[in-house]
């Protein structure tokens, strides 16, 4: 199978015309076709000659995102399952906002972290995702944004995967996301979320961008996160820790701490409590953002009620680390990680 034209920076595409003995600026008109332009084949990027077209046909292809399913939300998020070429299904969610619309794209088929609340992980990891699989997403919702003269104005990569597990992908990801010739988002509009795969977050600290960094921690302690998160026996608590302060002192950049509350599991006063004291050091350089748990049919946690979301809160607030408690979006859609794809599955898509 030919690649697909949407894996490649516009530095690589410069390269690649370089490499046809074109001059490098053919390169990026190519990513101008691609992401200002928003065509969807070679033939229509006219400024190109006949020749350099035809090669580009026969060395890339576009990535075919066929949309399975779309519902819509009373809310105006979207959300959408896509087929890929391999007929495997990724969900993507847009979602709404008074400041302009965010996207949440999928970095794999599945997972393989195995974290016991999430609906993503039920069928394990199918395969990863390629860059320009990711940006496909992006492309596709912006097209239909287009239509209304918007635009999409922030990423989260939280939808089905562990970015920090496809990690080469998911930076060619960001990078064509954020170059100013191109679809422009500004790096402070993108957030990474990851399990706390703790070499990756080393990596990401070196890279030197202003994309902000997720974790999802869920729990205060080792014992309690092995139990909810198999990937903390293979990455222990203290370790992610101490990763995230490296990422801190070397980025200068705030973490979100990301908090899914479970019903008698993780969120009781005491656990409020023992978290405060493990980030109460980097109070400064981060903030909790408590998730009610959403269900899944397939795993027995309740969320938490609204008073003891409250009463979590006000023992962090207390202790003086931000919090924030996240707006839900699409309730009445399962926009929640992986549930469209999951029942999706049941009914035969991959
Ligand atoms: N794999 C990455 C990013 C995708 S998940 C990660 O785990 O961080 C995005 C967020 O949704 C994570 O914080 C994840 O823990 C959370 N999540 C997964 N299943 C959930 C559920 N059933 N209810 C609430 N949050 C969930
Ligand atoms: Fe994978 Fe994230 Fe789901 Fe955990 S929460 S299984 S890391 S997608």
């Amino acid at each position: 199978m030919k690649p697909f034209i949407y894996d490649y920076t516009m530095e690589e595409l410069q390269e690649w015309a370089v490499s046809q003995g074109e001059p490098a600026f053919r390169g990026s008109q190519i990513f101008d076709w691609l992401y200002v332009k928003r065509v969807d084949s070679f033939e229509q990027m006219s400024n190109l000659s006949k020749a350099l077209r035809q090669k580009l046909d026969d060395s890339f292809s576009f990535v075919l995102l066929k949309e399975i399913a779309k519902y819509e939300s009373s809310d105006g998020t979207v959300k959408f399952l896509f087929g890929l070429h391999d007929d495997h299904g990724i969900e993507t969610v847009v979602m709404k906002h008074n400041y302009g619309n965010s996207i949440c794209v999928t970095t794999q088929v599945g997972c393989r972290v195995g974290c016991t609340f999430c609906a993503s992980t039920l069928g394990g990891l199918k395969r990863n995702l390629t860059a320009g699989e990711i940006v496909a997403q992006v492309v596709q919702a912006q097209r239909i944004l287009d239509a209304r003269g918007e635009r999409v104005s922030s990423i989260v990569i939280m939808g089905t995967g562990e970015p920090f597990e496809n990690y080469d992908a998911t930076m060619n990801f960001l990078r064509i996301m954020i170059h100013e010739k191109g679809l422009n988002i500004g790096q402070r509009h993108i957030t990474v979320s990851t399990s706390g795969i703790v070499p990756s977050i080393y990596k990401f600290a070196d890279e030197g961008t202003q994309i902000n960094l997720a974790i999802s921690i869920h729990a205060p302690n080792d014992a309690l996160r092995s139990k909810l998160m198999p990937v903390n026996r293979r990455y222990p608590f203290n370790d992610v820790i101490e990763s995230l302060n490296y990422y801190i002192a070397k980025t200068g950049r705030r973490i979100t701490f990301e908090y899914a509350l479970i019903n008698g599991v993780n969120d009781r006063p005491e656990h409020a409590k023992e978290l405060a004291e493990v980030i109460k050091g980097m109070s400064m350089s981060s903030h909790v953002n408590l998730i009610p748990v959403n269900h899944v049919p397939e795993r027995k946690y309740v969320r938490t009620s609204r008073n003891d979301i409250f009463n979590f809160q006000r023992v962090l607030t207390d202790a003086g680390i931000n919090v924030t408690i996240r707006r839900e979006q699409g309730h009445d859609i399962a926009a929640a990680c992986g549930q469209l794809r999951a029942k999706h599955m049941e009914s035969g898509t991959r």
